[in-house]
């Protein structure tokens, strides 16, 4: 069996709905729908995520918020009427997102939580409504019931081992399953969502639970891309990537899938097929474990921004056991991640993000670097990028780093430092924010030259 996933703008109204409905049933193995909520139909339109995220923040900050919902509601009832569905599906709907907004009791991270899923949990009502109404036998998903269980961490929530059980007997139902993303429940039966683009997440947990032959991913665009197409004409497309390049890719900036959805995919070795619900022609970019072709020595090129690096030396630091522990020690006391540390003799590199190194965190690290430390030098330097280039092949292939570096130069860009991974699937070049997108099409432009 297939699980399908369709994003927000496959949802977006009437006639993107019944393109997924249609979708659904040209394939009989697809036995398993994971929605979002409707997203933008057009560049200036607003998610219904986004919706009830002003109707829950007009709630919590004291107005009836009356507008507010109305905004949400008659996004539904649109579609409704649209699809010719039953006006009772419009008051169904509206009375849970009030149900919702009535039981705000003061605890605002839970009602934020339980506002937003209003949006995936309604539509999957709604795509469940249509089926039938079409004459396919189709079932609504109640995810608490399922037992769709999540930690109890608030803005880190991770799936619980239990859920993958509790889903897989949903396997002897003869009808299509449909899913709302994004959200699940701690164990007192609370809703938590996902970050921002989860569903991805939920469609790879039901694939992996319901040992799905393949997770198939819907969204707006016919390929993933070997560089963001904003940057480049014509980007090249990826047909086929593995779990480890995408990983990377999504790491640097490549959006088409949430960061953290592969994982539950790879536990099962379900292959990824990215598709495009206003082309289903097109056969996407599938996603696997191990690739059988390769049509270049890179698989793609990515940059992103917002990093921050401490520079620090001392005088025969190479030689001073735990050294690098202790500077570790007080950006963990300080619950500061990193993400990268390349180092010299003397000399060390920590790469953090920007939004856990803010200036109050810079100065205690600083003081203390001096102080307990008694480095020679530290200073910190803010608006740097990283431009990643990404390719399995790269490890069989000499002279990657050099053309890349060579590319960079006569650009005239320079790097303020490079990583490469253990892996050798990667390199990653340091470089000033200013010139991130530059440095992006230098090498796409070398790497891809037709
Ligand atoms: N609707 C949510 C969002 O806009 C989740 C999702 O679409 O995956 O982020």
């Amino acid at each position: 069996m297939k699980v399908c996933k369709f994003g927000g703008s496959s949802l977006a109204d009437a006639n993107q709905i019944r393109k997924v409905c249609e979708i659904i049933l040209a394939d009989p193995q697809r036995r398993a729908v994971v929605v979002s909520a409707p997203g933008k139909r057009y560049n200036r339109d607003t998610k219904v995520t986004d919706l009830l995220i002003a109707l829950a923040n007009a709630i919590i900050s004291g107005y009836d918020g009356s507008r507010e919902l109305d905004a949400v509601v008659s996004r539904f009832s649109l579609i409704i009427d649209d699809l010719h569905l039953d006006e009772g599906l419009t008051e169904t709907i509206a009375n849970d997102i009030q149900n919702r907004v009535n039981s705000y009791d003061g605890n605002r991270n839970l009602f934020l939580d339980t506002m937003k899923a209003a949006g995936e949990d309604n539509c999957a009502k709604l795509v469940a409504a249509y089926l039938n109404e079409i004459g396919e036998d189709a079932i609504y998903v109640n995810l608490l019931e399922t037992g769709f269980y999540l930690t109890n961490d608030y803005g880190h929530v991770k799936v619980l081992p239990e859920t993958y059980d509790n889903i897989y007997r949903l396997n002897k139902h003869n009808e299509v399953l449909i899913f709302p993303g994004f959200f699940g429940f701690n164990k007192k039966g609370e809703i938590l969502t996902f970050s921002r683009g989860g569903s991805d997440i939920t469609g790879s947990i039901i694939a992996a639970a319901l040992r799905a032959s393949i997770y198939e991913n819907w969204t707006d665009v016919d390929n993933v891309y070997s560089v963001n197409p904003n940057l480049v004409k014509d980007p090249h497309p990826i047909k086929e990537i593995t779990y480890d390049e995408m990983r990377e890719l999504a790491y640097a900036g490549f959006t088409v899938l949430h960061e953290e959805a592969l994982e539950p995919a790879v536990r099962r070795n379900i292959p990824v097929n990215i598709r495009n619900t206003n082309n289903p022609e097109a056969d996407g970019t599938q996603i696997v474990s191990k690739r059988t072709n390769y049509d270049g020595i890179l698989t793609g090129i990515a940059g992103k921004k917002g990093f921050v690096v401490l520079h620090l030396s001392k005088y025969l630091m190479n030689g001073e056991v735990g050294f690098a522990l202790k500077v570790l020690q007080i950006l963990a006391d300080l619950h500061i991640p990193f993400d990268h540390m390349p180092s010299g003799i003397d000399s060390l590199s920590i790469v953090m993000r920007e939004e856990d190194f803010n200036s109050d965190k810079e100065k205690i690290v600083i003081d203390r670097l001096k102080n307990e430390l008694k480095v020679d030098e530290v200073h910190v330097q803010r608006n740097v990028s990283i431009v990643m280039i990404v390719g399995a092949a790269m490890s069989q292939t000499v002279g990657v780093t050099s053309r890349a570096c060579g590319a960079l130069s006569h650009s005239g860009i320079n790097i303020e430092f490079i990583v490469q991974g253990a892996s050798e699937i990667s390199i990653m070049f340091g470089i000033k924010e200013a010139f991130c997108n530059y440095a992006v099409q230098a090498l796409y432009h070398e790497f891809y030259p037709f």
